[in-house]
């Protein structure tokens, strides 16, 4: 029979707890929006490139790779670059220079050869160019700028959460209170109209977006379902062991046992199911 009772017992403050969480939870919902910030905390620039994020403005840096200049028409060959080329003279006078004579052209006969008297290389024609507007476009981006379009969770300031020595602090003289009862009580009743931090939040795949909590952040699991980990959180800080655990369906099946070998902290909570919930609420 004794063991029976202590069983309810264990029962009956899950259950209260619950009840807990779930005023708290109404209470939250039933307070006005909070004003959505405008303030992102990505550290990014929103930004999608368009025509500009490709011109180049530098005047002087024109993409296109080629020097400005007149063109040319090119040259090839014809008939009429090849003729005779002097290509030597022999001094044909028979004399010797000296005063008296003195070898002019005359004295002289040039050597001829057939070959190229243009005087030119053969070349391409090529195309004069006078930089453009399009000499300016790139064809990937240069605003050296990432995109980046704010997501919801751009507005989350995942910094934004409580120091756990607050909690230490708010509860630190809680042993005064020898009845574990209360104790659970008076963190529970002291945690009333606690909410969730819309300010700081994660957004999963199908967009909900859940909120951080001190309970959660308590179980390393900052966005995480909290209803369990306020369980634990206020036998925590009211100094009850009852080896809570984070996963709710080890717990319970945790409890029953360890009651069979401890039995003692069973003993913690005697108050009706009824009379707890009217003090609370
Ligand atoms: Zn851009
Ligand atoms: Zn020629
Ligand atoms: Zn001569
Ligand atoms: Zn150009
Ligand atoms: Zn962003």
């Amino acid at each position: 029979m004794k063991e029976k009772n202590k069983k309810r017992s264990w029962k009956q403050i899950v259950s209260i707890l619950s009840c807990i969480v779930v005023f708290c939870t109404t209470y939250a919902l039933i307070l006005p929006a909070v004003t959505l910030s405008t303030d992102t905390y990505c550290g990014k620039e929103a930004h999608t490139h368009d025509a500009e994020c490709y011109r180049e403005h530098d005047k002087s840096k024109p993409l296109c790779g080629l020097e400005e200049g007149e063109g040319s028409e090119g040259h090839t060959h014809t008939e009429d670059c090849y003729g005779n080329v002097e290509v030597g003279r022999n001094l044909i006078c028979g004399m010797e220079e000296v005063e008296g004579h003195v070898h002019d052209d005359s004295c002289y006969q040039s050597e001829f050869e057939y070959g190229l008297i243009c005087g030119k290389e053969e070349s391409e024609p090529t195309e004069g160019h006078v930089h453009n507007e399009d000499c300016y476009i790139s064809e990937t981006p240069i605003c050296g700028k990432e995109e980046h379009e704010h997501s919801r969770e751009c507005y989350s300031n995942k910094e934004d959460v409580e120091d756990p020595k607050d909690w230490e602090e708010a509860y630190k003289d809680i042993n005064k209170e020898e009845d574990a009862k209360t104790r659970i009580l008076t963190v529970a009743k002291n945690e009333v109209g606690y909410k969730e931090n819309k300010a700081n939040f994660s957004v999963d795949e199908n967009d909900a977006e859940h909120y951080y909590t001190r309970y959660g952040h308590l179980y390393e699991d900052m966005y995480g379902d909290w209803n369990n980990y306020f369980t634990g959180y206020v036998l925590k800080y009211a100094n009850v062991k009852m080896n809570f655990d984070k996963d709710i369906s080890k717990w319970q099946n945790k409890t029953i046992d360890d009651q069979k070998e401890e039995g003692e902290e069973g003993n913690v909570i005697k108050l009706g199911d009824f009379r707890l919930r009217k003090t609370l609420l």
